[in-house]
């Protein structure tokens, strides 16, 4: 990584400003999931470790510009004091008096959390008052939500303009160190799977990769623009009409560059999707006009496993099926299985299949499960994350 590391920085009694991702779920007041809480916890607590004054800042849901007590941090703090058994301070302000003053009451190894950034709405307008009142706050700013790179806002972006240095956590350079490791110099082969219900959510990544993958696995409702612009027949599927053409475009490329691009062969329909009605497995053409596909088949399953048995490099985005649903869950759950059991450096990323790889229970087998579902698709995109770029270089 070409820019600074919190570790490049000397923090000792230093206001420490660290930008990062608590947007957690709540429920009944309390984080009902704190898997975003304890990834911070490393950062975090070397700045401890090093006797900086840490100013903790995140975003919480959307509260759209306005104050509002269902998007407060407040139990976050909570929780957090928790993780590392020391109390952590809370600022129910983000910039202005009230958050100067809880600052000034730091002493060195202290930490606090300051009240939800997107309750001014000139955090995510990127505002230039509102950054420099972030940037007072502190010395020395850490971006460690990776989660949030992709967008260019004033905690991510505006605030590095008005700080000495900008460095990236823990955190942040693992995400960077994985995911460039896979874009930019893959051990082959590399195996790409790709899933989920648009193709238009991942065309750049499927051109990107196709210039480095090997193989590229579609599962998904995406994959049923490819079959129907093949001229499969695939029932009531779900089809964007509208991307037929590109589809066909991409398949092209992936035989000019001798990349092998897979389809699913069979698959699970139903003519309900709720309630699995008429639910049968079969070859993709001989699926029924009434009849919808929502899984991968059992040999599709064996062919996508085989790849990935073989692979060195692996990138999965995406669900094989609609796996939420009972019905339609097993070859997103034989998919998780292969990519854990593999010995390859495996990277996941994406909301749906790391709740697919969590709800196996086989996270801890991966290399890395990104916590940036659209910050790691921009990544793999070839695009340049804004709160990266806005990092001091090295
Ligand atoms: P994405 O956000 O693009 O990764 O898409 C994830 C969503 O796609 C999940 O909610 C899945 O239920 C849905 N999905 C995956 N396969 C299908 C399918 N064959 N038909 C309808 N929806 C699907």
């Amino acid at each position: 990584m070409n820019k600074l590391s919190i570790s490049d920085l000397d923090l000792k009694s230093k206001r420490v400003f660290i930008r990062v991702d608590f947007n957690v779920p709540l429920e009944g007041g309390a984080v009902s999931d704190d898997t975003r809480v304890k990834a911070s916890l490393p950062t975090i607590r070397y700045a401890v470790e090093q006797g900086a004054r840490v100013i903790l800042a995140s975003h919480l849901g959307r509260p759209k510009g306005a104050v509002n007590p269902k998007y407060s941090l407040r139990p976050v703090a909570a929780c957090l004091s928790g993780l590392m058994d020391k109390p952590v301070a809370f600022a129910e302000d983000c910039i202005g008096e009230q958050a100067e003053a809880a600052v000034a009451a730091l002493s060195d190894g202290d930490v606090l959390l300051l009240e939800n950034l997107r309750f001014h709405a000139e955090e995510e307008k990127n505002g230039e008052n509102f950054s420099r009142a972030l940037a007072k706050l502190c010395d020395v700013y850490v971006n460690d939500a990776f989660g949030t790179a992709h967008r260019a806002h004033a905690s991510t972006v505006g605030i590095t303009r008005f700080v000495e240095k900008a460095a990236a956590g823990f955190l942040m350079q693992k995400e960077l160190e994985y995911l460039g490791r896979a874009l930019y110099n893959p051990d082959h082969p590399f195996v790409v799977i790709l899933g989920g219900a648009k193709v238009s959510d991942k065309i750049g990544v499927i051109e990107n990769l196709l210039k480095s993958a090997d193989v590229l696995l579609i599962g998904g409702a995406m994959a049923y623009t490819f079959l129907k612009a093949q001229g499969v027949t695939v029932g009531a599927s779900l089809v964007e009409d509208d991307k037929l053409e590109l589809a066909r475009q991409l398949m092209e490329k992936a035989k000019a560059r001798k990349v092998t691009l897979e389809l699913p062969s069979d698959h699970v329909v139903a003519t309900d999707m709720q309630s699995g009605l008429g639910k049968r497995i079969v070859p993709v053409a001989e699926t029924l006009p009434q009849e919808a596909g929502f899984d991968i088949g059992p040999q599709t399953i064996e062919r996508y496993r085989a790849h990935i048995a073989e692979a060195k490099t692996i990138v999965w985005n995406g669900p094989m099926g609609m796996f939420e649903n009972e019905h339609y869950a097993e070859g997103t759950r034989r998919i998780a299985e292969a990519v854990a059991t593999s010995s390859a450096v495996s990277i996941i990323g994406g909301g749906d299949s790391v709740a697919a790889i969590n709800q196996a229970g086989l996270a801890d087998k991966v290399s890395h499960v990104s916590t940036g579902g659209g910050a790691s698709l921009e990544f793999l995109s070839g695009i340049e994350l804004p709160g990266v770029k806005a990092l001091t270089d090295k």
